[in-house]
């Protein structure tokens, strides 16, 4: 297990952080080149915490699983990331090695990761998508046009229904 420690975010910018994940294991990924897709992610809050799991595919091999913990107080996040084989290929050497390779490039890329988020918020980069206020639960949050289908249905990351993504 690898942890990296993020300051300074909230909690609407961390989970548009966390949506940025498999772009930064793009870019950085290198000869451990299969892709991050995500598989599921869900978000849990108790008083001022806020839990997330996320779970991603690395190529058809391997699986990334990171557990993020958000303190409200303090707006620092912490991303424990944990890789492991899914069908017996590659060494656990090389899974170690992945989650060494993915702290350290969301390590490198923070600065830059959390300026895009906070540019996506202020606008500059709108077609990158929108703030969403969920329908059925009334959740608020930033969504990437990537998790916006073509007839404008998204996921809503707090009650997990598929709903049409209205801009707030
Ligand atoms: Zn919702």
């Amino acid at each position: 297990m690898e942890i990296v420690e993020l300051a300074g975010m909230n909690r609407q910018e961390l989970r548009a952080f966390i949506d940025e994940v498999p772009s930064i294991w793009e870019k950085k990924s290198g000869v451990f080149d299969r892709g991050m897709n995500p598989l599921l992610r869900n978000f849990g809050e108790k008083g001022n915490l806020l839990f997330g799991v996320h779970v991603y595919s690395i190529g058809s091999q391997g699986v990334a699983v990171i557990l993020t913990e958000h303190d409200n107080d303090t707006n620092r996040a912490t991303m424990r990331i944990h890789m492991t084989a899914l069908v017996g290929l590659g060494g656990p050497s090389e899974w170690v090695h992945g989650e060494k390779k993915l702290r350290d490039a969301i390590d490198e890329c923070k600065e830059e990761t959390l300026a895009v988020v906070r540019a996506q918020y202020s606008g500059d980069l709108g077609w990158r998508g929108l703030s969403f206020k969920c329908p059925s639960c009334g959740a608020s949050y930033f969504v990437s046009r990537r998790l916006v289908d073509s007839e404008g249905k998204t996921r809503c990351q707090n009650c997990n229904r598929i709903v049409s993504a209205v801009a707030e």
